[in-house]
């Protein structure tokens, strides 16, 4: 397939953030697509060139992406050119594509440019390791700069450097490959059962498109490709539990962790953090002291690591584990943070799916499996069947250190991928006036002052948009900082930094500085008020105005675990909001 299509299609999609107009231009580059390159396509549009779980990154650094551009440029003083063009306007790529557009015609035949070309040379480039790495990927880089035509080079080096941002939300991909294939957009409940399965959307395009529906009806759970994760909604009381989940329901310690799925066969064991990114090199004690706690033959399980006090063994806050998030040193981690594995789901057992089956009988499989250890818990659970019963393991959860409680259906199946009524989290901030905790995204930042000179002193937050797949400003933060937390947001951010605020960014206000909005950290509020500045949820409670924090406060947790996406959406803010009103207005006729 000629790359030129490819790249004719995101020239148009990139003018566009409107999910119809989207939609119609996937459905239109699906039909040009031959079947066996569709799962390349598709990784491709989402700036990829494998799922995420494969862990495959082609992290070109700019400055070699401006010298192969050079060299293919053909000009004397190219790279000074380019660093101006980049610099005037801020995407390196559309640098790449004028400064190209000046080269000379050369008379003599170029190669053709195909996807299967570029997608092979760009997996190579991220394979490459070991001597005169960088002289060997600008080899590549340049060599397919030199066949291709400007509009291509744009988006070759937009790829190459991870700024291919075509706001295309997995939904949408969904929903074109339904209409392509099957003719009916409704269709996409079924392609979602088989991503939520394989967490694989270039596995999902390619089974549709060669053997239709029933090709994505038989997708079956393989060890070791994560599951998507089964989340839960919020309840506020005790009461608004037993409303929603009747008379007995079980209930578990929320603990305060990282969410791990683990895939075991014997000794081999898989680690997935809660966003699917293979998280097994941070965990060598979990590789090596679980398996001696299972019993059987291949399985998937879920599990909360939490840090603990070794001495006390009492639970310790979620920041604690985060230093495992290393790269080096990480036996050393291992012994300064010691963990227990909780383990609290299963989703798969000898070869058989459990999706289907139900939480207690879940529950009772996870503890025929799991043999309790030192190492390896069950995670504490109950059944309940009055309010006074959930209070009381409440207060227990958190003096034991954990967030609250999980309370779950018995009878009901395991949605992995969505967020249903099923599992419900009641967390003990909830119970306050608003007090709630929100997980939001840092969108840009203002330089500090006085003791914060030359570190960002507040940051810029924002929801997530789900309809639009935006992130609208809520609040500015500034209070709950530790010196080592600023250091520690600085150094996270200063990685983030983009010349230009990203489009899928919604803000009036003007930051010092704007970030990919990528990292998602914790704070607490006093109150959700109507703001004429912010955007979160935008028009939805009044014209012209949106809704803002009162009072923000950060918390102390970066939730490196978490993708921007599973923020805190404007739908979960308008719920608080409401529900705030709910509660003033009750007192007022009090
Ligand atoms: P939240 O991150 O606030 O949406 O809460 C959901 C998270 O709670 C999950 O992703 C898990 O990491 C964590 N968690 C802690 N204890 C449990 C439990 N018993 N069941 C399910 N998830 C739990």
């Amino acid at each position: 397939m000629e790359f030129s299509v490819l790249a004719d299609a995101f020239s148009k999609m990139e003018s566009t953030t409107k999910r119809l107009e989207l939609t119609q231009d996937l459905v239109e580059l699906f039909e040009k697509t031959p079947q066996d390159v569709i799962s390349r396509i598709v990784y491709l549009l989402q700036g990829k060139l494998r799922p995420d779980f494969e862990g495959i990154e082609l992290g070109v650094a700019e400055k070699l992406a401006i010298r192969a551009i050079a060299k293919s440029s053909g000009s004397d003083n190219a790279e000074k050119k380019i660093e101006e063009e980049y610099r005037k306007g801020g995407d390196l790529g559309q640098a790449a594509s004028k400064i190209l557009e000046q080269k000379e015609q050369t008379t003599f035949m170029v190669q053709d440019i195909t996807v299967e070309r570029v997608y092979e040379n760009l997996f190579t480039i991220a394979k490459l390791v070991g001597s005169k790495t960088q002289d060997r990927k600008m080899k590549y880089i340049s060599g397919l700069l030199n066949d291709a035509n400007p509009i291509e080079a744009k988006f070759i080096l937009k790829i190459l450097l991870g700024t291919l941002r075509l706001g295309i939300a997995e939904n949408t991909v969904m929903d074109a490959l339904a209409i392509t294939f099957t003719g009916n957009k409704e269709n996409r409940k079924i392609l979602e059962h088989a991503y939520n399965v394989s967490s694989d959307l270039g596995k999902v395009a390619e089974a549709i498109a060669s053997k239709g529906l029933q090709g994505i009806e038989k997708f079956e759970i393989n060890l070791f490709n994560p599951i998507r994760p089964m989340l839960a909604d919020r309840v506020k009381s005790e009461y608004e539990a037993m409303e929603k989940l009747g008379n007995a329901f079980a209930a578990e310690y929320k603990l305060d962790g990282e969410r791990i799925q683990l895939h075991i066969e014997g000794e081999n064991v898989r680690l997935f953090s809660r966003s699917l990114e293979n998280i097994t090199s941070y965990y060598p004690d979990i590789v090596e002291k679980i398996p001696k706690a299972i019993h059987a033959e291949k399985v998937i399980l879920e599990a909360e690591a939490v840090a603990i006090n070794e001495n006390t063994g009492d639970f310790l806050p979620f920041q604690e584990l985060m230093h495992r998030r290393r790269k080096y040193q990480v036996e050393k981690a291992v012994l300064q943070y010691p963990i227990t594995v909780n383990f609290f789901d299963v989703l798969y057992y000898n070869g058989k799916s459990c999706l289907e089956t139900g939480y207690k009988e879940r529950r009772c499989l996870l503890e025929k499996i799991v043999k309790e250890d030192n190492f390896a818990k069950h995670i504490p659970m109950t059944i309940i069947n009055n309010e006074s019963e959930i209070e009381e393991f409440l207060e227990n959860s958190i003096n034991s250190g954990c967030e609250g409680l999980m309370l779950k259906m018995l009878d009901k199946p395991y949605q992995a991928g969505s967020r249903g009524s099923y599992w419900l989290k009641l967390k003990r901030e909830y119970r306050n006036e608003l007090g709630d905790s929100l997980d939001l995204v840092v969108i840009g930042a203002f330089f500090g002052k006085g003791r914060r000179t030359g570190k960002y002193g507040t940051l810029l937050l924002a929801t997530y948009d789900d309809d639009n797949d935006k992130f609208t400003s809520i609040c500015k933060v500034g209070t709950g900082f530790t010196d080592e937390d600023l250091d520690q947001l600085y150094q996270i951010l200063s990685n983030k930094v983009t010349i230009k605020k990203n489009p899928k960014i919604d803000s009036a206000m003007e930051a010092d500085v704007w970030f990919e909005p990528e990292l998602v950290v914790e704070v607490v509020a006093s109150e959700i008020t109507l703001s004429p500045i912010h955007m979160a949820a935008r028009n939805q409670i009044r014209k012209d105005t949106g809704l803002a924090l009162r009072f923000p406060k950060f918390t102390g947790k970066i939730r490196l675990e978490k993708n921007a996406e599973d923020a805190s959406t404007n739908e979960e803010i308008m719920t608080l909001y409401k529900g705030q009103k709910k509660v003033a207005h009750s007192k007022n006729l009090m």
